[in-house]
Protein backbone atom coordinates (compact mmCIF):
# COMPACT_ATOMS: atom_id res chain seq x y z
CA UNK A 1 0.00 0.00 0.00
CA UNK A 2 2.68 2.41 1.31
CA UNK A 3 4.59 1.33 -2.28
CA UNK A 4 1.73 2.92 -4.41
CA UNK A 5 1.33 5.74 -2.46
CA UNK A 6 5.08 6.52 -2.91
CA UNK A 7 4.88 5.73 -6.66
CA UNK A 8 1.84 8.07 -6.79
CA UNK A 9 3.63 11.12 -5.37
CA UNK A 10 6.59 10.52 -7.51
CA UNK A 11 4.40 10.11 -10.49
CA UNK A 12 2.58 13.36 -9.69
CA UNK A 13 6.00 15.22 -8.44
CA UNK A 14 7.26 14.04 -12.09
CA UNK A 15 4.22 15.40 -13.98
CA UNK A 16 4.72 18.71 -12.00
CA UNK A 17 8.14 18.97 -13.56
CA UNK A 18 6.93 18.37 -17.11
CA UNK A 19 6.60 20.99 -19.42
CA UNK A 20 3.37 21.65 -20.35
CA UNK A 21 1.25 20.76 -23.28
CA UNK A 22 2.00 23.34 -26.14
CA UNK A 23 -0.60 26.22 -25.41
CA UNK A 24 -4.30 26.43 -26.67
CA UNK A 25 -3.80 22.38 -27.65
CA UNK A 26 -6.07 20.02 -25.51
CA UNK A 27 -4.05 16.94 -24.06
CA UNK A 28 -6.84 14.10 -24.24
CA UNK A 29 -6.44 10.78 -22.79
CA UNK A 30 -8.71 7.65 -24.37
CA UNK A 31 -8.56 4.42 -23.09
CA UNK A 32 -9.08 2.58 -26.53
CA UNK A 33 -6.85 3.05 -29.75
CA UNK A 34 -10.26 3.37 -31.72
CA UNK A 35 -11.49 6.49 -28.83
CA UNK A 36 -7.69 7.97 -30.07
CA UNK A 37 -8.19 7.18 -33.86
CA UNK A 38 -11.89 8.73 -33.59
CA UNK A 39 -10.50 11.81 -31.54
CA UNK A 40 -7.08 12.39 -34.02
CA UNK A 41 -10.02 12.40 -37.16
CA UNK A 42 -11.88 15.30 -35.01
CA UNK A 43 -9.23 17.12 -33.51
CA UNK A 44 -6.76 17.31 -35.66
CA UNK A 45 -3.74 18.82 -34.81
CA UNK A 46 -5.79 21.35 -32.17
CA UNK A 47 -5.72 18.08 -29.87
CA UNK A 48 -2.92 15.82 -28.39
CA UNK A 49 -4.18 12.81 -28.41
CA UNK A 50 -2.77 8.97 -26.35
CA UNK A 51 -4.31 5.70 -25.71
CA UNK A 52 -3.78 3.82 -22.75
CA UNK A 53 -4.42 0.69 -23.87
CA UNK A 54 -2.79 -1.14 -26.98
CA UNK A 55 -4.97 -2.60 -29.76
CA UNK A 56 -3.11 -5.79 -29.77
CA UNK A 57 -4.36 -6.21 -25.81
CA UNK A 58 -7.81 -7.60 -23.89
CA UNK A 59 -9.67 -4.37 -23.33
CA UNK A 60 -10.96 -6.24 -20.25
CA UNK A 61 -7.73 -6.82 -19.11
CA UNK A 62 -5.24 -4.09 -19.01
CA UNK A 63 -2.53 -4.29 -17.04
CA UNK A 64 -2.51 -0.40 -15.26
CA UNK A 65 1.01 1.25 -15.61
CA UNK A 66 2.63 4.30 -13.31
CA UNK A 67 3.20 5.94 -17.17
CA UNK A 68 -0.77 5.79 -17.42
CA UNK A 69 -1.56 7.91 -14.20
CA UNK A 70 1.62 10.49 -15.21
CA UNK A 71 -0.91 10.93 -18.65
CA UNK A 72 -3.96 11.07 -17.13
CA UNK A 73 -2.66 13.33 -14.21
CA UNK A 74 -1.68 15.49 -17.26
CA UNK A 75 -5.17 15.52 -19.47
CA UNK A 76 -7.66 17.95 -19.83
CA UNK A 77 -9.87 15.29 -21.11
CA UNK A 78 -10.50 11.37 -20.88
CA UNK A 79 -12.23 9.49 -23.08
CA UNK A 80 -13.60 5.83 -22.07
CA UNK A 81 -15.40 3.15 -23.82
CA UNK A 82 -17.65 2.62 -20.98
CA UNK A 83 -20.22 0.06 -20.21
CA UNK A 84 -18.24 -1.77 -17.66
CA UNK A 85 -15.41 -2.17 -20.49
CA UNK A 86 -12.72 -0.56 -18.31
CA UNK A 87 -13.94 -1.37 -14.53
CA UNK A 88 -11.46 -3.75 -14.12
CA UNK A 89 -8.26 -1.38 -14.70
CA UNK A 90 -9.78 2.21 -15.16
CA UNK A 91 -11.42 3.72 -12.13
CA UNK A 92 -8.14 3.33 -9.50
CA UNK A 93 -6.07 5.47 -12.33
CA UNK A 94 -8.53 7.98 -12.21
CA UNK A 95 -8.36 8.08 -8.53
CA UNK A 96 -4.72 8.06 -8.41
CA UNK A 97 -4.36 10.61 -11.34
CA UNK A 98 -5.38 13.23 -8.80
CA UNK A 99 -6.90 15.33 -11.85
CA UNK A 100 -10.31 17.19 -10.52
CA UNK A 101 -11.27 17.36 -14.35
CA UNK A 102 -11.27 13.98 -15.20
CA UNK A 103 -13.62 12.26 -12.38
CA UNK A 104 -16.36 10.67 -13.89
CA UNK A 105 -19.16 13.43 -13.73
CA UNK A 106 -16.62 16.32 -13.63
CA UNK A 107 -16.27 18.26 -17.78
CA UNK A 108 -13.16 16.60 -18.61
CA UNK A 109 -14.60 12.58 -18.74
CA UNK A 110 -16.45 11.43 -20.97
CA UNK A 111 -18.36 8.17 -21.75
CA UNK A 112 -18.44 7.54 -25.55
CA UNK A 113 -20.84 4.67 -24.86
CA UNK A 114 -23.41 7.32 -23.51
CA UNK A 115 -23.49 8.16 -27.89
CA UNK A 116 -23.78 4.82 -29.13
CA UNK A 117 -26.35 2.37 -29.94
CA UNK A 118 -25.45 -0.76 -27.56
CA UNK A 119 -26.54 -4.24 -27.76
CA UNK A 120 -27.34 -6.81 -25.26
CA UNK A 121 -28.20 -4.96 -22.88
CA UNK A 122 -29.37 -7.31 -20.11
CA UNK A 123 -33.07 -7.09 -18.93
CA UNK A 124 -33.70 -7.39 -15.16
CA UNK A 125 -31.20 -7.27 -12.20
CA UNK A 126 -28.10 -6.23 -13.66
CA UNK A 127 -25.06 -8.68 -12.57
CA UNK A 128 -21.68 -9.91 -12.67
CA UNK A 129 -22.71 -13.32 -12.07
CA UNK A 130 -20.16 -16.12 -13.17
CA UNK A 131 -17.59 -13.53 -13.94
CA UNK A 132 -19.38 -12.54 -16.99
CA UNK A 133 -17.43 -9.03 -18.50
CA UNK A 134 -20.52 -7.22 -20.19
CA UNK A 135 -22.88 -7.06 -16.69
CA UNK A 136 -24.65 -4.09 -18.69
CA UNK A 137 -24.75 -4.57 -22.12
CA UNK A 138 -21.84 -5.19 -24.93
CA UNK A 139 -19.30 -2.75 -25.19
CA UNK A 140 -17.82 -3.52 -27.97
CA UNK A 141 -19.39 -1.18 -29.93
CA UNK A 142 -16.81 0.65 -32.17
CA UNK A 143 -17.03 -2.14 -34.38
CA UNK A 144 -20.31 -0.88 -36.25
CA UNK A 145 -19.08 2.22 -38.08
CA UNK A 146 -22.43 4.18 -37.39
CA UNK A 147 -21.55 4.19 -33.82
CA UNK A 148 -17.86 5.15 -34.84
CA UNK A 149 -19.76 8.11 -36.49
CA UNK A 150 -21.87 8.49 -33.21
CA UNK A 151 -19.22 8.80 -30.78
CA UNK A 152 -17.39 10.96 -33.35
CA UNK A 153 -19.72 13.61 -32.83
CA UNK A 154 -19.78 13.18 -29.05
CA UNK A 155 -15.94 13.81 -29.63
CA UNK A 156 -16.98 16.94 -31.82
CA UNK A 157 -19.36 17.98 -29.08
CA UNK A 158 -17.14 17.67 -25.81
CA UNK A 159 -13.83 19.35 -27.55
CA UNK A 160 -16.00 22.49 -28.95
CA UNK A 161 -16.91 22.80 -25.11
CA UNK A 162 -13.41 22.53 -24.12
CA UNK A 163 -11.89 24.91 -26.14
CA UNK A 164 -15.02 26.77 -28.13
CA UNK A 165 -11.94 28.73 -30.33
CA UNK A 166 -11.49 25.54 -32.25
CA UNK A 167 -15.40 24.67 -32.37
CA UNK A 168 -16.03 25.31 -36.30
CA UNK A 169 -12.55 23.61 -36.95
CA UNK A 170 -13.81 20.38 -35.34
CA UNK A 171 -16.83 20.99 -36.95
CA UNK A 172 -15.07 20.91 -40.07
CA UNK A 173 -13.15 18.13 -38.98
CA UNK A 174 -15.75 15.91 -38.45
CA UNK A 175 -17.98 16.95 -41.69
CA UNK A 176 -14.90 15.20 -43.84
CA UNK A 177 -14.90 12.20 -41.19
CA UNK A 178 -18.66 11.90 -41.89
CA UNK A 179 -18.51 12.11 -45.47
CA UNK A 180 -15.04 9.74 -45.66
CA UNK A 181 -17.24 7.39 -43.39
CA UNK A 182 -20.03 7.12 -45.77
CA UNK A 183 -17.89 6.57 -48.66
CA UNK A 184 -16.03 3.85 -47.10
CA UNK A 185 -18.90 2.23 -45.84
CA UNK A 186 -20.07 1.68 -49.30
CA UNK A 187 -17.19 -0.06 -50.11
CA UNK A 188 -17.53 -2.42 -47.21
CA UNK A 189 -20.98 -3.50 -47.57
CA UNK A 190 -19.85 -4.03 -51.52
CA UNK A 191 -17.08 -6.37 -49.98
CA UNK A 192 -19.88 -7.81 -47.55
CA UNK A 193 -23.11 -8.27 -49.50
CA UNK A 194 -22.45 -11.52 -50.80
CA UNK A 195 -22.28 -13.11 -47.13
CA UNK A 196 -24.96 -12.07 -45.68
CA UNK A 197 -26.56 -14.35 -43.45
CA UNK A 198 -22.57 -16.31 -43.29
CA UNK A 199 -23.06 -18.30 -40.06
CA UNK A 200 -20.12 -17.85 -37.89
CA UNK A 201 -18.59 -18.50 -34.56
CA UNK A 202 -16.89 -16.17 -32.43
CA UNK A 203 -14.33 -16.71 -29.70
CA UNK A 204 -15.26 -13.53 -27.02
CA UNK A 205 -18.61 -11.37 -27.89
CA UNK A 206 -16.37 -8.97 -29.55
CA UNK A 207 -18.22 -8.94 -32.88
CA UNK A 208 -21.85 -8.49 -32.38
CA UNK A 209 -21.77 -5.23 -33.48
CA UNK A 210 -19.49 -5.79 -36.57
CA UNK A 211 -21.89 -9.11 -37.69
CA UNK A 212 -25.13 -6.93 -37.20
CA UNK A 213 -23.77 -4.28 -39.37
CA UNK A 214 -22.27 -6.54 -42.12
CA UNK A 215 -25.32 -9.30 -42.03
CA UNK A 216 -23.57 -11.90 -40.64
CA UNK A 217 -25.18 -14.40 -38.02
CA UNK A 218 -23.29 -15.76 -35.24
CA UNK A 219 -24.34 -18.90 -34.21
CA UNK A 220 -22.02 -19.42 -31.21
CA UNK A 221 -18.94 -18.51 -28.98
CA UNK A 222 -15.76 -20.36 -27.82
CA UNK A 223 -16.00 -19.04 -24.82
CA UNK A 224 -19.33 -20.26 -22.70
CA UNK A 225 -19.73 -16.27 -20.90
CA UNK A 226 -18.35 -13.24 -22.39
CA UNK A 227 -14.91 -13.69 -20.12
CA UNK A 228 -15.24 -16.87 -19.23
CA UNK A 229 -12.16 -19.63 -20.36
CA UNK A 230 -13.47 -22.46 -23.32
CA UNK A 231 -14.61 -25.84 -21.29
CA UNK A 232 -14.53 -29.59 -22.72
CA UNK A 233 -18.59 -29.43 -21.98
CA UNK A 234 -19.37 -26.19 -24.12
CA UNK A 235 -16.67 -26.76 -26.85
CA UNK A 236 -18.39 -30.25 -27.78
CA UNK A 237 -22.43 -28.67 -27.80
CA UNK A 238 -20.51 -25.98 -29.89
CA UNK A 239 -19.19 -28.51 -32.06
CA UNK A 240 -22.14 -30.51 -32.25
CA UNK A 241 -24.54 -27.00 -33.08
CA UNK A 242 -22.01 -26.24 -35.75
CA UNK A 243 -21.77 -29.07 -37.75
CA UNK A 244 -25.49 -29.35 -37.19
CA UNK A 245 -26.05 -25.33 -38.88
CA UNK A 246 -23.18 -25.54 -41.28
CA UNK A 247 -21.07 -22.77 -39.68
CA UNK A 248 -17.52 -22.65 -41.43
CA UNK A 249 -16.16 -19.88 -39.89
CA UNK A 250 -14.22 -19.24 -36.30
CA UNK A 251 -13.34 -15.77 -35.57
CA UNK A 252 -10.71 -15.00 -33.28
CA UNK A 253 -9.03 -11.84 -31.40
CA UNK A 254 -5.34 -12.31 -31.08
CA UNK A 255 -4.96 -12.12 -27.43
CA UNK A 256 -6.56 -15.79 -27.48
CA UNK A 257 -4.97 -19.10 -27.58
CA UNK A 258 -6.21 -20.75 -31.12
CA UNK A 259 -5.71 -24.32 -29.27
CA UNK A 260 -9.86 -24.38 -28.84
CA UNK A 261 -10.41 -22.63 -32.36
CA UNK A 262 -8.11 -25.01 -33.80
CA UNK A 263 -9.66 -28.07 -32.54
CA UNK A 264 -13.05 -27.09 -33.55
CA UNK A 265 -12.18 -25.95 -37.13
CA UNK A 266 -10.63 -29.76 -37.57
CA UNK A 267 -13.79 -31.40 -36.51
CA UNK A 268 -16.14 -29.09 -38.18
CA UNK A 269 -13.97 -28.45 -41.34
CA UNK A 270 -14.17 -24.61 -40.25
CA UNK A 271 -11.81 -21.80 -40.95
CA UNK A 272 -10.25 -20.05 -38.15
CA UNK A 273 -9.65 -16.18 -38.59
CA UNK A 274 -8.25 -13.86 -36.76
CA UNK A 275 -9.56 -10.88 -37.18
CA UNK A 276 -8.24 -7.08 -35.67
CA UNK A 277 -10.90 -6.08 -33.07
CA UNK A 278 -9.79 -2.61 -32.75
CA UNK A 279 -7.37 -0.03 -34.41
CA UNK A 280 -3.95 -0.95 -33.61
CA UNK A 281 -4.54 -4.84 -33.01
CA UNK A 282 -2.35 -5.37 -36.19
CA UNK A 283 0.00 -3.02 -38.10
CA UNK A 284 -2.17 -3.25 -40.74
CA UNK A 285 -4.90 -1.07 -39.12
CA UNK A 286 -3.23 2.10 -37.68
CA UNK A 287 -7.31 3.98 -37.82
CA UNK A 288 -10.34 3.26 -37.75
CA UNK A 289 -11.12 2.91 -42.24
CA UNK A 290 -8.17 0.67 -41.78
CA UNK A 291 -9.57 -1.41 -39.19
CA UNK A 292 -12.72 -2.30 -41.15
CA UNK A 293 -10.57 -2.73 -44.71
CA UNK A 294 -8.36 -5.54 -43.01
CA UNK A 295 -11.71 -7.25 -41.28
CA UNK A 296 -13.85 -7.20 -43.82
CA UNK A 297 -11.20 -8.16 -46.61
CA UNK A 298 -9.96 -10.88 -44.13
CA UNK A 299 -13.68 -12.52 -43.67
CA UNK A 300 -14.56 -12.34 -47.79
CA UNK A 301 -11.40 -14.60 -48.38
CA UNK A 302 -12.20 -17.18 -45.61
CA UNK A 303 -15.72 -17.46 -46.52
CA UNK A 304 -14.05 -18.08 -50.01
CA UNK A 305 -11.76 -20.06 -48.47
CA UNK A 306 -14.28 -21.93 -46.40
CA UNK A 307 -16.85 -22.37 -48.93
CA UNK A 308 -14.72 -24.03 -51.69
CA UNK A 309 -13.22 -26.51 -48.77
ZN1 LIG B 1 -16.06 -8.04 -24.16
Amino acid sequence: MSRSIALVALVVAVAAAAPAVAAGKLAVVTTTEDLAALTREVGGDRVGVEALARGYQDPHFVEPKPSFILKLNKADLLIAIGRDLEIGWLPPLITQSRNAKLQPGAAGYLDASLAATVLEVPTGQVTRAMGDVHPTGNPHYWLDPGNGRRVAQAIRAKLSELSPADAAYFAERFASFDRRLAEAEKRWDGLMAPLKGLKVVTYHRSWSYFAQRFGLDVVGYVEPRPGIPPSPGHTLELTQEMKRLGAKLVIVEPYFSLKTPTAIARDTGAQVVVLAPGVGAVKEAPDYFALFDYDDNLVATAAKAAATK
